[in-house]
């Protein structure tokens, strides 16, 4: 393909109505046509990444292959794409306002007075531009976070509205929103979404496709009427009603020629709808599982679904996979104690020992362990999970009590968990992690070489302690294996217990690697490993 093609993601009326899955579905459908497709998503907060921003506020923390600390939507547009994303996909307010400051402090301004518009915008631009001009991408779909109207999303706004000036057909604007069902009038209303056009309008950008989300099937009189105000032809006038999963969403898009409509405005053929076959075939197993394999979360932040975004989607697509319906099992660790950890694992078929950082709930974990150890029960920890399983073992097999994490406790006699050296200095929390994709090099008589079939593996990081190496053949000696190394550092990646049904935990995040078409063989393996039980 010639030019690279700009598509821009807005929302209106209210947040959290799924731009990012409307975003990977259009990537999705246009990818499917044979285009190179990528997609990028501007958050307008002053944080320069997601990374120093605590769960409650924005979810999990998703880490691209090249170690920066992303936005969980990035994880929604590699699940649907199978496309690896890297630091230029995710760009912050902060990040923006930094790099122009810099700019600013290097005299690369020559005495001008630095302004939001031109310099911030420009350099907004700069951003979305790169994926085209540098990556040489087909379809570059940047996704704006915020709704229209926010005060923080206004410079982004400006940008866009410059580029779509400057792109002229290269452009196009897909503008979300919602039309909420009233039920003491019986209606579905129309006006919010009136008014959020309105607002885009005023900010002198056109929405050229109108998404609009809602509970209820939308009626063509609906569409049309939205069509009419709204400036919008009718047949770019889409309705996004809820779908039991996320995954037929670009399916719905399909039935509508969304996909056909965004290239015939780009000006490019559509030629024939793509069969999306593989695509259809996970729906189908998906729909048709019906037997339950329950998956117990033990974690600090059960009550925050997208906490854990990437592990539940991995969970879900490891139980198609194996032909089971999900069902979680939250278990909060602050609440677990060795006399009701029994009742609480009593129905499930495995559990995650989630990452997470600091203390808190931190002993629950470690009864957790040992309980699932004791009784062979599927275990799968991860990061700061998997270091619980080492020191649960420490503790209760190795004998030595107090054994911990350097950051649980600084003190601790045992420091099975340590700091690395190279963290020692550091003190910015920002960015400063052992972060993104390492090798690891898999031993050929364990467990996991089989569930991976390969010796050589690359997973991502996001942590600060590691595996203490000077106990590990006191370790391997009591049944607990080291079979994953860092062949560089010889850090401890991969432990399990090659006696117990499944017992694994990983320094890494798995979860980040899993994708609908993808599955992680982490995931197929544990999953089938609790059905199995
Ligand atoms: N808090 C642990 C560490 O920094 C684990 C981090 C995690 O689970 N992502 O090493």
């Amino acid at each position: 393909m010639g030019e690279t093609k700009y598509i821009f993601v807005t929302g209106g009326v209210a947040s959290s109505l799924g731009k990012g899955i409307i975003s990977s579905s259009i990537g999705k459908l246009l990818q499917a046509r044979g285009y190179n497709v990528t997609i990028q998503k501007f958050d307008p907060y002053i944080n320069i990444d997601p990374g120093t921003l605590n769960p409650y506020e924005h979810g999990e923390c998703y880490v691209t292959v090249d170690g920066h600390e992303a936005d969980l939507d990035l994880g929604h547009y590699e699940r649907f794409l199978g496309i690896e994303t890297t630091k230029a996909n995710n760009i912050t307010t902060g990040r923006i306002y930094k790099s122009v400051i810099d700019k600013e402090r290097r005299g690369d301004f020559l005495g001008k007075t630095v302004q939001v518009v031109p310099h911030i915008t420009d350099e907004i631009k700069r951003n979305i531009k790169l994926l085209g001009n540098k990556y040489k991408f087909d379809f570059v779909i940047t996704e704006i976070g915020g709704t229209v109207g926010d005060i923080e999303s206004l410079p982004y706004m400006e940008s866009l509205r410059q580029l779509k000036w400057e792109l002229g057909q290269n452009a196009l604007c897909v503008h979300l929103t919602y039309v909420p069902f009233l039920a003491a009038a019986k209606e579905l209303k129309t006006k919010p979404t009136q008014h959020s056009v309105k607002e885009l309008q005023s900010l002198g950008i056109q929405a050229d496709v109108l998404v609009l989300r809602s509970e209820h099937d939308l009626s063509a009189n609906l569409r049309k009427k939205v069509a009419l105000f709204c400036n919008v032809e009718e047949e770019a006038v889409i309705q996004s009603v809820d779908v039991p999963t996320i995954y037929e969403v670009p399916l719905k898009m399909q039935e509508q020629d969304l996909d056909k409509t965004i290239l015939r405005k780009m000006g490019l053929p559509a030629g024939k709808d793509p069969d999306l076959k593989a695509w259809r075939t996970f729906l189908a197993r998906r729909a048709k599982a019906s037997e339950i394999v329950t998956i117990g979360l033990v974690g600090k932040y059960v009550e925050l679904q997208d906490a854990y975004k990437s592990i539940l989607e991995s969970l879900s697509q490891a139980a198609t996979y194996n032909d089971r319906k999900l069902k979680i099992e939250y278990i909060q660790s602050e609440t677990i104690t060795p006399e009701n950890i029994g009742e609480k694992l009593g129905k499930v078929d495995g559990i995650v020992i989630c990452p997470g950082f600091g203390s808190r709930g931190i002993e629950g974990k470690f009864v957790a362990a040992k309980y699932t150890r004791e009784h062979d029960i599927p275990t799968f920890g991860v990061c700061l999970g998997m270091q619980c399983l080492a020191i649960e073992f420490a503790r209760n097999v190795l004998g030595y009590a107090g054994a911990n994490s350097v950051e649980m406790d600084e003190k601790t006699p045992y420091n099975v968990i340590d700091i690395m050296e190279e963290q020692k200095a550091v003190t910015n929390m920002g960015g400063t992690m052992r972060l993104g994709a390492y090798e690891c090099v898999i031993g050929k008589d364990s467990r996991v070489f089989e569930i991976y079939g390969q010796e050589h593996i690359q997973e991502r990081h996001r942590h600060r302690y590691e595996f203490n190496n000077d106990y590990r053949q006191e370790y391997e000696r009591n049944g607990m294996k080291c079979v994953g190394m860092n062949p560089e550092s010889g850090l401890v990646e991969i432990v399990e217990i090659p006696t117990l049904k499944w017992y694994i935990g990983t320094q890494f995040h798995p979860e980040y690697r899993s994708t609908v078409l993808n599955p992680h063989p982490l995931f197929l393996s544990f999953i089938k490993a609790a059905i199995d039980k």
